[in-house]
């Protein structure tokens, strides 16, 4: 957005919300000293804008300036990872459609998800696809998904991108700020560490199998000589909020965990990771059993406090 969009928004922010401009700019302003000035104003103003659930309309924002909970999304992008087209039963009984793929720009990709079945039939008969340029008006933010239903439009795009950014978002985030579906960095300390837990894998596909009278069954491959995995549940803390969060066997050797079978030698390496502090890379999912937020764990690395007192000094 730029900065003499500022002065334009923030009006039409007031008159939306029907809140004064003053309290507006204080809220801006409340939120930036909250995040300890990393954020500018203009980028303070649109997560404000999202927490009173006021959309940007006609404003074409470019991806990396979508936030979730927005309304009335217009953005274009190209279509960088297209998904096949799923169907499913409806509750009704009916059959509905699903499509997904990623879109970028230069700034940023996102996941777009199609409901409607107008728009599916354009993927289907391959007049969209990966490569093309794509407009997008009308739709909303779910998480940080952009999710298109039957009063979204979707269609071709004649606008020309360069290039796009299509390596994996992470935004460096404290955990209170996280967002379910989305890639995150953040150091934090290690609060608990639980015992772990085992579970056996297809050899063939790396899906989870079930253990059958016969021994392990994979529901693709069938019988199979299954792999043993482990997975350890943690609660990760950074001072403003704690989460839970799952590490799967290769990412547990950065945190030293190696003693796997070994109950005694286990827990000692456990409690020494107790008060670490190290930095944690993943997905946030959503636990459906508990209905809460957990942050599946890809990388876990040691913190380089060289580089971070030099990060520090150039902020300042
Ligand atoms: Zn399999």
């Amino acid at each position: 957005m730029p900065v003499d969009n500022y002065e334009r928004i923030l009006e039409k922010l007031a008159k939306a919300s029907g809140l004064e401009k003053e309290e507006i700019e204080r809220k801006i302003e409340a939120k930036r000293a909250k995040l300890s000035g990393l954020i500018s104003k203009e980028g303070a103003m649109q997560i404000i804008a999202a927490e009173l659930g006021i959309n940007f309309d006609d404003e074409k924002l470019k991806i990396e300036e979508l936030l979730p909970g927005m309304r009335k999304v217009n953005v274009v992008g190209k279509i960088i990872n297209l998904f096949p087209v799923r169907t499913f039963t409806t509750k009704k009984g009916d059959e509905g459609k699903v499509a997904n793929f990623f879109i970028a720009d230069e700034t940023s990709n996102v996941k777009v998800v199609l409901w409607d079945t107008n728009h599916i039939g354009l993927i289907e008969k391959g007049e969209v696809g990966e490569g093309k340029v794509i407009e997008i008006s009308n739709a909303s933010m779910r998480d940080n998904e952009i999710h298109l239903g039957s009063f979204s439009e979707f269609k071709l795009s004649d606008e020309v991108l360069g290039d796009v950014k299509t390596e994996k978002v992470v935004k460096e985030k404290e955990i209170i700020d996280f967002r379910v579906q989305e890639g995150v960095s953040s150091r934090a300390f290690i609060v608990q560490a639980f015992e772990p837990r085992f579970f056996h894998i297809c050899p063939e596909c790396n899906k989870k199998v079930v253990s059958g009278t016969e021994g392990f069954i994979c529901a693709e491959h069938g019988k199979v000589a299954a792999e043993k995995r482990a997975l350890i549940n943690f609660v990760l803390d950074d001072g403003t909020e704690s989460i839970r969060a799952v590490a799967f066997h290769e990412a547990l050797k950065p945190l030293g965990i190696t003693e796997l079978e070994d109950p005694e030698k286990l827990l000692n390496q456990r409690e020494d990771l107790l008060g670490k502090e190290m930095i944690f890379v993943g997905n946030i999912r959503l636990n459906k059993f508990f209905n809460n937020p957990e942050f599946i764990l890809d990388d876990i690395q040691e913190i380089n406090h060289d580089e971070l007192i030099a990060n520090l000094e150039k902020k300042e």
